[in-house]
């Protein structure tokens, strides 16, 4: 069976019986705060566990690499819509030990585009409209620092109030284990 289909079948199941029931809350987070993070699968069910976050208690936004590269693209914008319209009060920018991102080198996934078909004149019209994809694939090196880099980001951005607490973590992919790098009540004081 195809890997739709069978979610298909589950969801049909799923919705018959009740099982959402379970899950029964509001689009206002309980713990009113927006939780920016990577989209690695160990952190799926691993990262709400380790924070004691249940359905219904945060927003949560995902990307590779929890980073948040750009003031006005669509992370940054899902950060202003929690705050704004759906009562988040605090930030956390929570990076992870043994990122994909971490030493990410654009070279190689290039190459692996161009292995599937990504043809070399694509490029050349990519950088002749003035598109850096090397620098747009580019990793960080230490997580730490990219988490800080994505807190300051965030702190500094023109349209966030300032009593806002922006707080930077890494958790470790296996325990679960919180390293605070940025306590955002201090950085208000
Ligand atoms: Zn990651």
């Amino acid at each position: 069976m195809k890997l739709l289909d069978e979610i298909l079948q589950y969801n049909e199941e799923f919705v018959k019986e009740k099982k959402y029931e379970a899950y029964s809350t509001t689009k206002f987070p309980n713990k009113r705060m927006v939780i920016v993070t990577c989209m690695d699968t160990r952190l799926t069910e691993l990262l709400p566990k380790a924070l004691n976050i249940g359905n219904g208690d945060v927003k949560l936004v995902k990307n590779a690499g929890a980073l948040v590269s750009h003031p006005f693209g669509s992370i940054m914008r899902s950060i202003l819509v929690a705050v704004y319209q759906l009562q988040a009060d605090e930030i956390l920018v929570i990076g992870h030990h043994d990122c994909g991102m971490a030493g990410m080198k654009a070279g190689q996934m290039i190459d692996n585009m161009k292995e599937r078909g990504i043809t070399e004149e694509t490029f050349e019209m990519l950088t002749y409209s003035g598109i850096n994809v090397t620098k747009w694939l580019q990793g960080f090196q230490d997580v730490k620092e990219s988490v800080s880099h994505s807190v300051e980001m965030i702190k500094k951005h023109p349209l966030l109030a300032e009593d806002i607490p922006v707080h930077g973590l890494v958790i470790h992919p296996n325990t679960g284990k919180l390293d605070l790098v940025i306590d955002g009540y201090k950085e208000k004081l």
